[in-house]
């Protein structure tokens, strides 16, 4: 834990992957992880797809909203992980994060660097003319809708969630990236790193980049090998054990 904390003190510019369980010490249901919610019914891949949105938007809406308990999103707070992060930032670090997790906590926590990198719950945009709205619109109709005007045409489209769906391509990755190269270390947390191209980031941090490589996660991944620091134990304890030695 003292190499973890004195390797994260020398570093000026730490590059974070987040996963599930940062955001589960917040009460979010883990979605894809083992025993995760995909895992209790599969047709839920199905749809939510971009190709159903497509063919069924409005049936897609109430799905997309049940099954991500939509009306829990606004309730949520940011936990100690996601404030450590924050700290570092106001300690001097650049602390740019790339996360899996579509609740829109790290932004929440105040960090000013974050990718989104399966996108956000927290926002949805029209496919035809690009405008994005926030959350209570979201929130205010079943079947969100455009309602940007050009002169007298209402758009009124179906808007579409900011999250990846399945189907959907993921753009972030290049980003992803371009901030691992400007890093100095890899800190990754709270994810099993079972879900690609995310998973292919550690990787490239440690093969392409020759960067340390510290993982903390609950359970062993696939991928504890490649790092030269490897944590399984809860995220939270191990994180304020941190915070001591630093
Ligand atoms: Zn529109």
């Amino acid at each position: 834990m003292e190499a973890i904390a004195t390797t994260l003190k020398k570093a000026k510019r730490i590059a974070v992957l987040t996963g599930a369980g940062v955001s589960t010490a917040s009460g979010i249901p883990d979605f894809r992880s083992a025993g995760g919610i995909w895992e209790q019914d599969r047709s839920r891949e199905y749809y939510m797809s971009s190709d159903y949105f497509h063919e069924h938007p409005v049936d897609f809406w109430k799905k997309y909203k049940d099954i991500f308990q939509i009306k829990l999103v606004g309730n949520y707070q940011p936990n100690e992980v996601h404030a450590f992060l924050h700290e570092l930032e106001d300690n001097g670090k650049e602390v740019p994060i790339i996360t899996q997790n579509v609740d829109g906590l790290h932004e929440k926590a105040g960090n000013n660097r974050i990718i989104e990198y399966h996108g956000s719950l927290t926002t949805a945009t029209c496919p035809t003319c690009g405008t994005q709205y926030g959350f209570s619109h979201v929130m205010e109709h079943e079947t969100p809708r455009c309602t940007t005007t050009y002169g007298s045409h209402l758009c009124n489209d179906i808007l579409k969630p900011d999250i990846v769906l399945f189907g959907d391509p993921i753009t972030q990755h290049d980003k992803a990236e371009a901030i691992i190269d400007l890093a100095d270390v890899l800190l990754v947390l709270g994810t099993s790193l079972f879900v690609m191209p995310f998973n292919f980031l550690p990787d490239y941090a440690k093969y392409q980049r020759n960067l340390p490589t510290i993982l903390i996660n609950r359970e062993p991944t696939a991928k504890d090998e490649l790092f030269d620091y490897v944590v399984h134990d809860n995220l939270t304890q191990v994180i304020q054990k941190i915070k001591q030695s630093m």
